[in-house]
């Protein structure tokens, strides 16, 4: 897929629980290159949209593709084959290994690895610490990853999903309890690598932060989008301000 093209293409999908209507035969383009925001009140339905593009639950209704393959019915492992990476809202980190095996952990069969010293490859070693170095972390790659902040955490997250040269990354509120000193940080990293060809999907409660780092915003209310645009007409739209101050 070319830059600007469609990346991501989410095609009338949706999604209950019991008779709650989660996700509502919502459409949602991401373009290679871009960082877009998805952006709504609680329970409109952003982190079901995003377990149904990863795989972690299945829709009811709709098609999702992604790089040109309708991908919704593969198994999550497949999707993330394909170049398809997220970071979650609370971390998942094993906080007994060392930052460094955090970030090859991801690795096909390394979990067994891991468990036996010195079985990653000196490539895998040096790649991870590389991405470590990225996210400004390589001094803490041998420490114990439960020792450092949260916010941090959340940046060796990244570096683990980013081990698996994703296309597309989706972040789930990722300067959620991420201390303020830690923000522009992030900020930069997720612009450094996006200019370096990583497309992402962002779900963001720091409307600030989403309205400087974003564009497009895909603003979503009871399960489906009502508005999308650049941030300047986000901002703008009463539809946006209704939405938000209606929850
Ligand atoms: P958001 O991420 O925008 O806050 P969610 O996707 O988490 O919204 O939730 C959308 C709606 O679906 C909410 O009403 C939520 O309670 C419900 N929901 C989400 N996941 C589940 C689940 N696994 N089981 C039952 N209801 C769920």
């Amino acid at each position: 897929v070319a830059p600007g093209e469609v990346l991501l293409d989410v095609r009338g999908v949706s999604k209950t629980f019991g008779g709650l209507i989660a996700v509502d035969g919502a459409g949602l383009t991401v373009r290679k290159g871009s960082v877009t925001a998805l952006i709504g009140p609680n329970g409109s339905g952003k982190t079901t949209l995003f377990n149904l593009v990863t795989g972690g639950m299945a829709a009811d209704a709709g098609e999702i593709w992604f790089d040109g393959e309708r991908i919704d019915a593969m198994r999550p492992w497949r999707r993330g084959h394909l170049g398809l990476g997220r970071t979650y809202q609370v971390t998942r980190l094993f906080k007994e290994m060392t930052v460094q095996e955090n970030v090859v952990a991801p690795l096909p069969d390394s979990r067994w690895r891991t468990m036996f010293a010195g079985a990653v490859s000196g490539h895998e070693a040096a790649r991870a610490r590389e991405l470590l170095d990225i996210v400004g972390l390589g001094r803490f790659a041998g420490q114990r990853a439960g020792s450092l902040s949260y916010g941090q955490q959340k940046l060796v997250e990244l570096a683990q999903v980013l081990m698996l040269r994703p296309k597309l990354i989706l972040l789930d509120e990722p300067a959620g309890g991420v201390n303020p000193s830690l923000l522009g940080r992030l900020t930069e990293v997720i612009r450094e690598l996006n200019r370096g060809g990583v497309t992402f999907l962002v779900v963001e409660h720091n409307i600030p932060l989403v309205l400087e780092l974003c564009d497009p915003v895909v603003v979503f209310s009871r399960g489906r989008p009502i508005a999308e645009g650049p941030p300047a007409t986000i901002r703008e739209d009463p539809v946006v301000l209704d939405a938000y101050l209606g929850d």
